[in-house]
């Protein structure tokens, strides 16, 4: 796990920080995204606020994570889908949990199905379906 952690951060040319090697091993290993807290609660280490929140900065700043923007503004985090520039990056819907209140990502959106114009240029969206997970369904 440490590996494949180390070895992202190598090809994007990040130092490898013990707080980077944490915080990416948390997204890494996790199937949602995460929030802030939800982050810091699996962290092996207490970093300071900052420290976390410069960290996320840098993700964020290098495409190697994506923010969710989920009810009562509340952001989550998710790592996005490696090797892939932020151009090639196909735009995804997610799937909020209203009973566990996990965020999932789904798959890619495709314009054709939305019936996007062909001469309107997308520069950004949010599709956000709210329900139950699998699991929440049957409980
Ligand atoms: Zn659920
Ligand atoms: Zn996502």
């Amino acid at each position: 796990m440490q590996n494949i952690v180390k070895t992202i951060l190598e090809e994007k040319k990040l130092q490898k920080t013990p707080c980077r090697i944490d915080v990416l091993e948390a997204l890494y290993q996790a199937s949602t995204a995460l929030s802030e807290q939800e982050i810091k609660d699996k962290l092996h280490f207490d970093y300071d606020r900052a420290t976390l929140f410069r960290t996320l900065r840098t993700f964020l700043e290098n495409s190697l994570i994506h923010q969710v923007v989920v009810q009562k503004n509340e952001v989550k985090y998710a790592l996005n889908q490696p090797h892939l520039q932020l151009e090639q990056q196909p735009g995804h819907a997610h799937f909020h949990c209203d009973k566990c209140d996990k965020v999932f990502c789904l798959g890619a959106v495709s314009r054709d199905l939305l019936n996007i114009p062909k001469d309107f240029q997308v520069n950004s969206f949010e599709i956000m379906f709210n329900g139950f997970c699998a699991q929440c369904r049957v409980n």
